[in-house]
Order: structure tokens, then C-alpha cells, then sequence
């Protein structure tokens, strides 16, 4: 049975297991063992021999080369392979799954719960998370999960723990997956063109490029930092920031002059149809 009382003892206790050894198994191993939540010792992954899986071997995980391995000595099941391999190993693992009632936890985009529930021969408690590239970052990745019917409240309580030490981590419903995929998901990309139009700025009136984007970037986090440490709704610390007739004011105003504000929405909206296309 799974516990979940204090992050020391939940290391004591619990065995999580990676099924696919890549980046985000890698991030999510670095982050559960960097927070304590995990013993590197009581964490395991598995991958085909011929994949390199060094990175996750040199933050203390054991790894097997048979997915089998790894589901017969954990009590929480992590899929982290590519989508389309999903199903294929839930197939594969079956068995195992249900004779040692694994909590299975995937992070494969666009994979909903039914179709995982269907891969199995008997229910099985599954949580699907949606994380996103930050995570491979500890502390500044955003993910949400959401837990199948005949999961506990303590699988929720276990899969939110383990998730924070990513970064922020909320529970939802299944059916807002698509637009998160289309906000948090997708928006790493979004914001990368904004410092990297912010830094094209600078260069135009002068600053070198290196100096420009150092500063685009550093822009971002401590705005986003301002946001999220203050809870501070955003327009309030725009106001805030825009002196009467000063420059912040002017730049906000050509702006909204080129559409920001309405080139974002459209974009959190086309990726989220495009989610609910694949999904
Ligand atoms: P990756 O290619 O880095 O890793 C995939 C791993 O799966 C590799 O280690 C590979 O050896 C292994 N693998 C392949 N076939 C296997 C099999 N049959 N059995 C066991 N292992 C097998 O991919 P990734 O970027 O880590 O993505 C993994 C999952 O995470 C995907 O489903 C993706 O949708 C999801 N995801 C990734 C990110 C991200 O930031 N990279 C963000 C959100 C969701």
C-alpha cells in the first residue's frame, strides 16, 4: 500500500519506477530524489539496451533493459515512454500491474484514461499527468494531474507530493487536459519567441545580442516571479509599473497596437483545438 505521510518517511516506503528512461524520466527522477520524496535506491527504470540511459544512471537510478524488472519491484508504476508506445506496454505489464496492484502514472500527452483503462485486463488505479518541458528544471515546471475513478485520495494526495517537487502541480478534470496541453504545454514555446522578440528589441536600438537576451530572460522569470510570489493579479502589477506619460506606458501602448493580447489568446486556442484533434 502506498504512504504518504511525511516526504522522509514516503522515502522510506515507497518504490517508484520509470518505464522509459528519457528526458522527462530523467527530470522527474532528479527532481523526486533532489526533494527526498525518493531514495535513489528505492528508484528504478527500464529502457531497450541499445537506448542511452546514463544521464537517469547518474542520478542514482537503477536501470533494467526489461520493463518487467522495474514493475516487479516497484509499488508506483511511472510511464514515460512516447505515446504511441503507451498502450504497448500497459499490454506488456498487465499482469504484473494488477497482481501487485501498481499505482500507474503516465506522462504521455494526448493518452486518455479510457484508452489506458482499456489496454488492461483488470481496473487498475491510473493518474494521467500533463507536465511540461520546464520540469526538466526542478522547481519551475507546471503539471496537473488527474486521477482515474477508482483511484484513493491518497493516490492524489501521492501524486501531488511527488509532482510539486517539480514545480507548481494542480489537480483537474480530465476534460480541461486540452487546454492546459494548449497553455502550459505548448506555452514554453510561446514565451521563447517573446524573449526572443523582446532580445530583438534591444539589439534594434543598440544592445548587444548576448546582453540583450540575458536581460529579455531574466525579464521574464522576475516577472513571473512578482506574479507568482505576490498572487498579485497581473494587470494590478502593470499598473503599477506604468508611471503617468512614462515609457512603460508607451511600450504597452504599441503593444496593444500589434495585437499581443490577442495573438496569445489565438494561440492557447489553436493549440488546444489541435490537442482535442489528436486526443
Ligand atoms: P524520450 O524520447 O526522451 O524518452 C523515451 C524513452 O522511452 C527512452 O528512454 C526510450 O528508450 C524509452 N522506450 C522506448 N520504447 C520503450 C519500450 N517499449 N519500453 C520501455 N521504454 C521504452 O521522450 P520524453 O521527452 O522523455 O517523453 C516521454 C513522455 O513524456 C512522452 O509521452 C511525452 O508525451 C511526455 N512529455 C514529455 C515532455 C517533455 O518535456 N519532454 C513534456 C510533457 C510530456
Amino acid at each position: 500500500s502506498l504512504e504518504i505521510t511525511s516526504g522522509a518517511e514516503m522515502a522510506q516506503t515507497n518504490t517508484v519506477g520509470f518505464v522509459g528512461a528519457g528526458k522527462m524520466a530523467t527530470a522527474m527522477a532528479k527532481g523526486f530524489i533532489e526533494s527526498g520524496l525518493f531514495h535513489s535506491s528505492n528508484t528504478f527504470a527500464s529502457c531497450p539496451a541499445n537506448w542511452d540511459s546514463s544521464e537517469i544512471q547518474e542520478a542514482g537510478v537503477t536501470v533494467y533493459d526489461e520493463n518487467a524488472q522495474v514493475a516487479e519491484k516497484v509499488n508506483i508504476l511511472i510511464l514515460a515512454v512516447k505515446p504511441d508506445v503507451v498502450k504497448e506496454v500497459l499490454q506488456e505489464l498487465s499482469a504484473t500491474i494488477a497482481k501487485r496492484n501498481l499505482l500507474v502514472i503516465s506522462v504521455a500527452a494526448g493518452v486518455a484514461i479510457e484508452s489506458m483503462e482499456k489496454a488492461l485486463e483488470k481496473p487498475a488505479r491510473i493518474i494521467r499527468v500533463m507536465p511540461n518541458t520546464p520540469a526538466l528544471y526542478p522547481g519551475y515546471g507546471a503539471c496537473v494531474f488527474c486521477p482515474n475513478s477508482i483511484c484513493t485520495s491518497e493516490d492524489a494526495a501521492l501524486a501531488e507530493k511527488m509532482f510539486s517537487s517539480l514545480g507548481f502541480c494542480s489537480q483537474i478534470d480530465e476534460k480541461l487536459i486540452d487546454a492546459v496541453t494548449g497553455l502550459s504545454g505548448s506555452g514554453p514555446a510561446y514565451v521563447f519567441t517573446f524573449i526572443e522578440a523582446l532580445s530583438d528589441g534591444g539589439v534594434k536600438m543598440g544592445l548587444p545580442r548576448d546582453l540583450s537576451t540575458k536581460l529579455a530572460a531574466q525579464t521574464v522569470l522576475g516577472a513571473a516571479k512578482m506574479v507568482t510570489a505576490s498572487g498579485t493579479h497581473p494587470a494590478v502589477l502593470r499598473d503599477a509599473v506604468a508611471s503617468p506619460g512614462g515609457t512603460t506606458i508607451h511600450g504597452l501602448h504599441a503593444l496593444e497596437q500589434g495585437g499581443l493580447r490577442n495573438a496569445v489568446i489565438n494561440a492557447v486556442e489553436a493549440a488546444t483545438k489541435r490537442s482535442t484533434e489528436m486526443g
